[in-house]
């Protein structure tokens, strides 16, 4: 291995952000190689491997997809209040707001996700996430009365859709919908459909521990990933090849702050507004990202017991769960596919 160049360039949409790319050649018989670019995309960093046969069309399928992820993040931020979630938002208690269809469908997506896990993945949390200062990084121990207060405007029934002309509306005011848990697994699923129209059929994309990987390395080894140790940040717990799916990881140790000793972090509980306590990671494998996005952080709150019961009753669905004790827990299709040895 070796690197081929080393560039650095300023983001358009985070512009007093540098952006870090590089990329690198891995040498195969086949003549194709490795090329790595990796840039600060949805508040996280977002790394792209992919197999091409030179640097010109690698860099050219890199830019159409960080465009792309890009493109996502106007339409689905939270924090970006000109985003078009931002319009809906901003419309909450009034009247219905003009959509995209895809914002639609990622808005209808997360709806089925609400319903498979008991509401448990809810993303109306929106005024529960701003309150405990997790869409920036002020993160505060809310009042526990206004998280009660709050907690009235949670309710992902009264996400109200309208599919011709596609409308969103919100019913009550003060309402807000965060698809912080599920809009980086889109970006994930998208980001690998771009690849494959620039005629890319290996890569593997990890867009903040979300990933997906297609096809091979050159040698016609499989992609392999690991999965973080929640407690030992340069620790591996477990690795695992994959191919044509998405792992994704939700754990609290992402976003979080200790208070005498009590740990809070980002995913909350939508029945109590506060963090979710029976899991330290849950790690979800499916055919796309966004289902294992929605999972991740579904189970999560449900926990190992109602979690596993649910992902075992989910096609092409896995999981590894780590307890709030550190105990693992793996789905039975996964049991033989880890490897625990690193
Ligand atoms: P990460 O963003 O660290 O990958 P997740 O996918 O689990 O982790 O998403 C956590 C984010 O999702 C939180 O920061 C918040 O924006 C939002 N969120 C928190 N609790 C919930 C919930 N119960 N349902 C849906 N979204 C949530
Ligand atoms: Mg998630």
């Amino acid at each position: 291995m070796y690197i081929d160049s080393l560039r650095i360039k300023t983001g358009a949409i985070l512009c007093t952000c540098f952006l870090m790319i590089f990329i690198w050649g891995c040498k195969s018989g086949s003549g194709r190689r490795i090329y790595q670019e990796a840039q600060i995309q949805m508040g996280t960093l977002a790394e792209i491997k992919l197999v091409a046969a030179d640097e010109k069309s690698a860099g050219t399928a890199f830019e159409a997809v960080f465009s792309e992820v890009e493109r996502i993040e106007k339409i689905a931020s939270f924090q970006l209040s000109n985003s078009e979630l931002g319009c809906i938002n901003r419309a909450a208690g009034k009247g219905p707001v003009s959509v995209s269809p895809e914002l639609l469908q990622i808005i209808q997506q997360a709806t089925y996700y609400s319903g498979l896990t008991e509401g448990a993945f809810d993303i109306t949390i929106g005024p529960l996430t701003k309150l405990w200062g997790f869409d920036t990084q002020n993160y505060q121990l809310p009042d526990p009365d206004e998280i009660q207060r709050r907690l009235t405007l949670l309710d992902y029934r009264a996400v109200i859709i309208k599919l011709k002309p596609p409308e969103v509306k919100l019913a009550k005011a003060g309402m807000s919908i965060d698809l912080g848990a599920i809009a980086k697994g889109y970006a994930v699923d998208r980001a690998v459909t771009v690849l494959k129209q620039y005629g890319i059929s290996d890569a593997i994309v990890n867009l903040g521990g979300d990933i997906m990987a297609i096809g091979r390395k050159p040698d016609g080894r499989a992609w392999k990933i690991g999965i973080q140790h929640p407690r030992e940040k340069e620790r591996v717990l477990a690795s695992l090849k994959i191919n044509n799916q998405a792992v994704v990881t939700s754990g609290d140790y992402e976003r979080f702050f200790f208070v005498q000793g009590e740990r809070y972090h980002h995913i909350l509980k939508p029945q109590t507004g506060w963090p979710a306590k029976e899991c330290q990671s849950v790690t979800v494998i499916a055919q796309e990202a966004l289902a294992a996005d929605a999972l991740a952080t579904g189970v999560f709150i449900l926990g190992p017991k109602k979690g596993l019961a649910l992902i075992e009753g989910l096609k092409e669905t896995e999981a590894l769960i780590v307890n709030a004790a550190g105990e693992v827990s793996i789905s039975s299709g996964l049991k033989d596919k880890l490897d625990f040895n690193q």
